[in-house]
C-alpha cells in the first residue's frame, strides 16, 4: 500500500491528473472516504488527465455519468459513478455497468465504492481518502495491477 499526502485542493487535482495521464484503458478506481475527503476533487483531475474537457461534477443525482475525451486521447471515455444512494450493485447492472467495465477504452471511477463491492473487478485501484487537517488529505492506495504506480517516481 502506498500513502500520499496532499496539502491543497490544487495538489489533489494535480495528483488525479497524473494518474489519468498514465491510464491506458479499462482502469477502475474504487474510492472511499467521508464527505469532503477529496474524492470528487481527485476525479476532476483524473478526468482532465484522461482528456475530458468539460467540467466533471458530482453525479449524486444521476448515479452514473459518461464523458467523452478529446480527439487523440488514449482513453476514449470516462465513467463517473457516485454510489452514495445505492444499497447494492443491482442498480448499476440496470444502468449497464457490465458493458462499461468491459469497454477497453473506458476508465471508470466509483465514489462510495464500498456500497457496490459486487462489481469490483480484480484489477482495481483502491484509494481511501482521509481528512487529516484543514487542507491536508491522506490517500491510501492499493493498486491490484502489478508493478504500476499511480504516481511516477
Ligand atoms: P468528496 O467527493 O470526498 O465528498 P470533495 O472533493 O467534493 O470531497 O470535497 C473536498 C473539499 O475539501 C473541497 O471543498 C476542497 O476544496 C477541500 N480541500 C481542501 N484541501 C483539500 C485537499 N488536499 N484535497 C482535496 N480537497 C481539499
Ligand atoms: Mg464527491
Amino acid at each position: 500500500m502506498e500513502k500520499i499526502i496532499t496539502h491543497s485542493r490544487k495538489e489533489m487535482q494535480i495528483l488525479g491528473r497524473e494518474a489519468g495521464a498514465i491510464c491506458s484503458g479499462q482502469e477502475v478506481f474504487v474510492l472511499s472516504g467521508d464527505l469532503g475527503a477529496g474524492k470528487t476533487t481527485f476525479l476532476q483531475g483524473l478526468a482532465q488527465g484522461l482528456g475530458v474537457t468539460g467540467q466533471v461534477n458530482s453525479p449524486t443525482f444521476n448515479i452514473l455519468k459518461l464523458y467523452k475525451t478529446k480527439k487523440g486521447s488514449v482513453v476514449k471515455s470516462f465513467c463517473h459513478i457516485d454510489a452514495y444512494r445505492l444499497s447494492s450493485a443491482q442498480d448499476l447492472k440496470a444502468l449497464g455497468i457490465e458493458e462499461i467495465l468491459a469497454d477497453k477504452e473506458m476508465v471508470v471511477a466509483i465514489e462510495w465504492a464500498e456500497k457496490v463491492k459486487a462489481i469490483w473487478p480484480r484489477n482495481k485501484i483502491k484509494i481511501k481518502f482521509k481528512h487529516l487537517q484543514e487542507d491536508e488529505r491522506i490517500l491510501e492506495i492499493t493498486d491490484d495491477r502489478k508493478n504500476i504506480k499511480i504516481k511516477k517516481d
